[in-house]
Formats: structure tokens, sequence, C-alpha cells
């Protein structure tokens, strides 16, 4: 059972005021990871290092975590023998833990994680010809309810730290084999090691789109992305890195001004009694203030457009008028924009269908006929409940379990 007092959450749809950077842990260590350099420097001269010591230390040891990924002081050969002991006793190198790791026909992969106070949430990883995608989590579940969205029927239980946030791509590069070799990482190692390839590497792209709101958790976020684009840690280009909101519209500035990722957001239809109802959010920030942030952007150009998510609800949001419209609205904020239509993905309990294939196409054809792209996207990983907007843990695991043993029961009754 999990040990985190449930945090108050403040109305319907406010984030989440508490700010913490480290989850504690039983045994008093301190987890590294998550934290940044100076930080790190910080708390080695707290355990009472001198300062040039705490520096030099901190600078190896943030080089070994991000760099090489080693899980384990001792393979830090760099420092001396006696000190790696020493920082054993302080502090740990850690990853959130894998409670089931799933394989889908499709080669998509889904982990059920766990934080160190027993919290389960989901990374998903989708590989494609020339890209591997890693879907990373901000939340343990979401404030926002989304009427299509799984992960939105479940309570926010808390926010990610950076480290458990930053943990799901080392996580990943772990499972992956994708460290530079000689690493401690080991997950799946056998499996996966033929994959490997010094000049090209599989994870290549990160999309917050997990469970959660980023921009609710905006702190967490922006420090666990720091260390992704850290050229001393995980190195991976703001280019390569998509942040998608539903429409936390006073975050969106400082989303691109300190953060600096591209964009994505969560608009699914263009009128307000639609979209109030699909995206609750849509309430406190409208559409045409959204349209007008995104306008706003800092980074959005031709060459780096804006997102759109749009997901096809039959019936609901995927007519000739919706599709015209949408056109027009991006047009008349001036927008560098790209559309995605995302077929729904159902869940059982959904009030929605999906659009017939036709629908969808149609709705593609005219976003594309009025001069912006609007690719479909492939839903992945479907068999293992990988596919966006899916991913909910535990207790609906559990729920549905109990489903098929009622149904069971019923059909023997
Ligand atoms: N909270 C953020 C990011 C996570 S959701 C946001 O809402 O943008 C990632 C994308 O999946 C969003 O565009 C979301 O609206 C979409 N999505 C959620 N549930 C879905 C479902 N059942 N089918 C298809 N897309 C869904
Ligand atoms: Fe939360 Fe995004 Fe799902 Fe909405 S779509 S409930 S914001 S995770």
């Amino acid at each position: 059972m999990a040990d985190t007092t449930l945090m108050s959450i403040p109305g319907q749809v406010d984030p989440v005021p508490v700010a913490r950077d480290i989850t504690p842990r039983a045994d008093g260590r301190i987890d590294l990871i998550g934290l940044p350099k100076d930080r790190i420097r910080e708390l080695f001269a707290e355990a009472g290092l001198d300062p040039k010591q705490a520096k030099l230390r901190a600078k190896q040891v943030f080089h070994w975590l991000y760099h090489r990924g080693v899980t384990e002081f001792e393979a830090m050969t760099d420092i001396a023998k006696t000190m790696r002991p020493w920082l054993a006793e302080r502090f740990v190198i850690g990853r959130p833990e894998v409670v089931e790791a799933q394989h889908s026909t499709d080669g998509t992969r889904k982990w059920l994680l766990k934080t160190a106070d027993g919290h389960e949430f989901e990374m998903v990883f989708i590989p494609d010809a020339d890209r591997g995608t890693l879907c990373v989590s901000s939340q343990v579940g979401c404030t926002l309810n989304c009427r299509f969205c799984h992960t939105g029927t479940m309570k926010l239980v808390r926010n990610l730290t950076p480290g458990e946030i930053v943990g799901q791509v080392m996580l990943a590069r772990d499972a992956l084999g994708e460290w530079p070799k000689g690493s401690m990482a080991g997950l799946d190692e056998a499996e996966d090691e033929g994959h490997y390839t010094s000049d090209g590497r599989l994870l290549t792209n990160i999309v917050m789109m997990g469970m959660g709101e980023p921009l609710y958790n905006f702190d967490n976020v922006k420090g666990a992305l720091k260390l992704v684009m850290d050229g001393d840690g995980l190195a991976l280009s703001k280019r390569r890195i998509t942040l998608s909101t539903s429409g936390v519209v006073p975050m969106m500035d400082r989303c691109g001004e300190e953060i600096g990722v591209n964009l994505a957001v969560s608009l699914h239809a263009v009128t307000k009694e639609i979209r109030d109802e699909i995206v609750p959010l849509n309430k406190k920030y409208g559409i045409e203030e959204l349209l007008q942030a995104c306008a706003d952007y800092p980074g959005a150009s031709n060459a780096r457009r804006i997102t759109f998510e749009y997901v096809m609800l039959k019936d609901k949001n995927d007519t000739d008028e919706h599709a015209r419209e949408l056109v027009r609205l991006l047009k008349q904020y001036k927008l560098p924009a790209k559309v995605n239509l995302i077929p729904f993905n159902p869940w059982p309990g959904a009030a929605y269908d999906t659009s017939t294939p036709e629908r969808v196409k149609r709705f593609s054809d005219i976003v594309f006929e009025g001069g912006i792209s609007a690719p479909v996207r492939t839903p992945r990983g479907r068999d293992i409940d990988a596919a966006c907007g899916q991913l909910k843990t535990a207790a609906e695991k559990k729920s549905r379990a109990q489903r098929d043993r009622e149904a069971a029961e019923a059909i023997e009754a």
C-alpha cells in the first residue's frame, strides 16, 4: 500500500500546490537521480566534503549517472575506492521500480512502474522505422477529467518528482541497452543487446504524453527535461522533445521560455460547447485564449510547428464543418500548425466511439486541402493497452479482473 498521504487539490482543475523534488526513502538515503549538478554538490558538502572536493565529486558523479548510466557507486572507477562506500551509505542511484513490462505484437513496449513510496505509473516506448519515441508520464493520475481519456478517470495521486520523470528515460535506456558500452545497465540486457548500435540509438524522441498534465507539474517537468537536454546529461536535443498540454494557458509561455521544447496542444474540438464537454479545462481557458497563447508560443515557427492533437470521436467532433472550422481557426491565428488526428482509443466504459475510417480520412483531406498537414496517427500497442489515453494503472486493472471474475460467476450461476 502506498504510504504517501493524499494531497489536497483546490477547486476542480487547479494545479497541485505541493512542491517536492525528492521522494523520501525509508532508509533515509537520498536518491541522486533527478538532481542538478549544483544540488548534488550542495548535498556532498552538507555530508562533509570540503567545497573543492564536493564540486569535483559532483562533476564526476553527474557524468557517471547521466552519461554512463551506472547504477552503483562501485562502478565509478575514477572515484577513490574508499570514497565509493561513503557515497553508497548516504546516497542511492534510483530507478523507478519495474512492476511489469509488456511487449506488443507491433513492437510497442509498456512498463508499469512504481515510485519508492508505492505509487504506480506507466511509460511506453514506440519504435518506428526512423525513430523511437518514449512516452513519459508527469503525474500519477490527472486532475483534469477529459471525458475520452482513461487516465482522466483516475484521481490525481501526486506529481512525479524530477527523478521519477528523468528516471523513466534512464530506465528506457537501460532496457534498450543504450548507454555507452561498459555501463551497468541491466534490464533485458540479453534480449536487447543485439540492437545496440553506436551510431544510431533506438530511443531518439521524447513526448510528455503519458499520464498527467505536464504543465500542472511545471517545476518538476522542467527539472527533468533540463537533465535530459543537458550536454553532460542525457544530451537529447530539445527539438526531439515534445510536451503535450490540454491547454494550461498561463504556463505555456514559461514552457517555451524556460524549457524550450516543441509544443503539442490537445485541441480536440472547435466549438465551445463541444470542447467544454470533452476537455473541461476549456471552461477555464477557452479556445480563443488557447490559440492566442499558441500564436505567442516562444520559438514556434514554420520550421518548428505546433502540433494540434485532435481525437476523432464518432458523431461528436468529426464532421466536415468541424474540419473546415479547424482550418479557419488555425489560419485566423496565423499558427505554424500541423494537426495530428488520433482515432479514439476505446476503453471499457468510455462514453464515445471511434469515428469510422472513412470519416477520419475525409476530415484529414479537408484539413490537407486547407493547406495544413493532418496525418492520421496509427494506434500503437492497443493489445497491451498502451495506446494514447489508455494509461491507467493498478486500481483499474484490479477492477477489470474483478469484472472478469464477476462475469465468470454470472455465467456459472
Ligand atoms: N495531459 C496531456 C498529455 C497526455 S495525453 C494532454 O492532455 O495533452 C496525450 C494525448 O492523448 C492527448 O492529446 C490526449 O488528449 C490524447 N488522448 C487521451 N485519451 C485518448 C483516447 N482514449 N484516445 C485517443 N487519444 C487520447
Ligand atoms: Fe489529463 Fe491529458 Fe487525460 Fe486530459 S487528456 S485527463 S489532461 S492526461
